[in-house]
């Protein structure tokens, strides 16, 4: 019998995502015509309209690129690129600008300037923020205004992409599915993958329900290089809560919080950071986040004390903490509010060089998904939104200068995806990997307990393969149930790349943490490069 092949959509440039990543991209590269597919119902999925602190820039008086570049590359580790930094930092300046340009309203001191935060491991106050800590929303608010009043834009939203077309090395486009036209292949020579972070292989992240990792996924089914893949940043202080327990996210208590003066409190109400780092509370992320972990793994609680910020000149600024706390039914200027650490950000990914590219032609990345080396082994707090900002400039201005081969693709034939009877069964490989995930290959980690992860998830990845081959290939399918089965082999795929790479690195680095390897070893102070086909070469 020969397979149905898809409808074909022909684009010019398409953009996977609508996060700062996706919609900086798609307007920097105005005139020319761009297919932004996204997701969410709204262009308002993804981490970026949840980020709080706001964006690092060297803009304050004293501060400087190079001071800025110094800080990120002492938080990575030994792994951060110190000519790559101190491009993304000046670069960083004027992006800022960009935004500004854009008139996005960053928050202003009574003199007219910017507002600029301080967070942990930087010199300077140099976060600029909108909406107090409701950065994010502000902006993204006004990013979608700007493409809603764009000509070149065209956004399709509420559609999945399920995977990309790559063949020969190179991209002839995208395969979606959305309600009404069923699956389609959009052939385009030029693709942005710009999806975002992993933190829903978790059972405890910071991330919405959209972080599943399907971006990284794809391009490392398409054969791309990925790289440190193994540092994920936990966030020190997610506010704990009981939703916890069924998977959905944590509201996050900003570090600026810290910043601010907030205290971190074990059960007797003792300031405990004290005995840990010489900066306390402000010592790097990943040393706070391992001393609650350590506290809450014996059972005990531990609270951030917003007391002192809320009684000082700086009470206005944290609306968002506050309204968390509210719904989670607790006074923040009365009692101190318990935290727990989450996942938070993913510092590897995709592996792209200065312009974005990855290893495959035609195919762009930026933003969370892909790794520029400028973290290293640990993100300096709010150089994400930075990175991302700069990158998808970059990658916009790459594109403008890229003259694509004219290729003809092969009709895509229509996914096979498991019947409507597996939904449950695909819920529950999601839950078991979410488990091993969060007990084996979290904040502390060691090769027996890795060793395992790696071999349980190649079972389960299995198990849920045969579940899509034993399925049907309907033209018109349910929309929920490709999304629910393509979100899960992707999760399932960046756990067993993460879970592989954090087997390999023998040593502990950043936010990589091993029991039975405790310190860095100078041997391994480089990035570690992975290929999906080297991972399944091992099981
Ligand atoms: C609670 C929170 C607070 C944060 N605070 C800060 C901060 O203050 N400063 C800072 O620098 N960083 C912060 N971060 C990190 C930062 O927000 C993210 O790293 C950044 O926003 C990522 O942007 P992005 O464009 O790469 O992805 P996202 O904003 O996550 O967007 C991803 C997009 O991809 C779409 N997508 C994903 N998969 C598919 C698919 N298969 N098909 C179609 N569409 C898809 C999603 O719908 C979404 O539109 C925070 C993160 C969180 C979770």
């Amino acid at each position: 019998m020969t397979a149905s092949v898809m409808a074909v959509r022909r684009d010019d440039v398409i953009v996977v995502g609508s996060g700062i990543g996706g919609l900086v991209c798609a307007l920097s590269m105005a005139p020319r015509t761009v297919t932004v597919i996204t997701k969410t119902p709204k262009l308002e999925g993804g981490s970026s309209v949840w980020a709080q602190g706001g964006i690092a820039a060297a803009m304050g008086p004293g501060d400087s690129p190079a001071a800025h570049a110094a800080d990120t590359v002492a938080a990575g580790a030994g792994l951060s690129n110190l000519e790559q930094a101190l491009h993304l930092t000046e670069e960083g300046v004027d992006g800022l600008q960009w935004l500004i340009d854009e008139g996005i309203p960053f928050d202003r001191g009574p003199d007219g300037n910017l507002e600029l935060g301080k967070e942990a491991a930087h010199q300077f106050p140099r976060i600029v923020h909108a909406g107090g800590d409701a950065t994010g929303y502000v902006l993204m608010e006004s990013l979608i205004e700007r493409v809603a009043e764009s000509r070149s834009i065209q956004v399709l939203d509420d559609t999945f992409v399920y995977d990309l077309v790559v063949s020969n090395g190179r991209t002839h486009g995208v395969i979606s599915c959305n309600a009404e036209s069923g699956w389609v292949f959009h052939q385009a020579p030029i693709v942005v993958v710009a999806t975002g972070g992993i933190g829903m292989a978790w059972w405890q992240t910071t991330n919405p329900v959209e972080a599943t990792g399907d971006g990284l996924a794809m391009t490392a089914r398409a054969g791309a290089r990925l790289a440190d893949l193994e540092f994920v940043q936990f966030h020190p202080t997610a506010l704990a809560m009981a939703s916890s327990t069924d998977g959905a996210s944590l509201p996050l208590l900003t570090e600026a919080l810290r910043g601010a003066g907030a205290l971190l409190l074990d059960e007797s109400g003792r300031r405990f950071m004290l005995d840990e780092h010489p900066h306390a509370e402000l010592a790097p992320r990943d040393i706070v986040a391992r001393a609650i972990h350590e506290r809450v793994r014996r059972g005990q609680r531990v609270y951030l004390d917003l007391r002192p910020v809320l009684a000082g000149a700086r009470k206005e600024a944290f609306p968002t903490a506050i309204e968390y706390a509210r719904q989670a039914g607790l006074d923040p200027h009365v009692e101190p509010l318990p935290v727990t650490p989450a996942a938070h950000y993913h510092m590897g990914g995709v592996q792209i060089d200065e312009h974005g590219r990855t290893s495959i032609d035609g195919l762009w990345a930026c933003g969370e998904v892909a790794t520029t080396g400028i973290h290293g082994a640990n993100r300096l707090a709010s150089n994400s939104l930075l990175e991302a900002l700069v990158f998808a400039r970059r990658v916009a201005a790459d594109i403008g200068n890229y003259d694509p081969p004219a290729v003809a693709a092969a009709p895509q034939p229509v996914p096979t995806i498991p019947d409507a009877a597996s939904r449950d069964r695909i819920r529950d490989i999601v839950a078991a990997a979410r488990d091993i995930m969060s007990q084996h290959v979290g904040i502390l980690r060691d090769g027996e307990h890795l060793q395992r992860a790696h071999e349980e998830l190649a079972r389960l990845d299995r198990e849920l393969r045969e579940l899509g081959v034993a399925g049907a290939a309907k033209p018109l399918p349910k929309p929920d149930l490709v999304r629910a089965y393509g979100e899960a082999r992707n999760t399932l795929l960046i756990a067993r790349l993460v879970t592989y790479a954090a087997l390999c690195r023998t040593e502990s680095r950043g936010a990589h943490y091993r029991r039975d390897y405790p310190q860095p070893n100078p041997d391994w102070a480089h990035p570690q490069s992975l290929t999906a086909e080297q991972l399944d070469a091992t099981q």
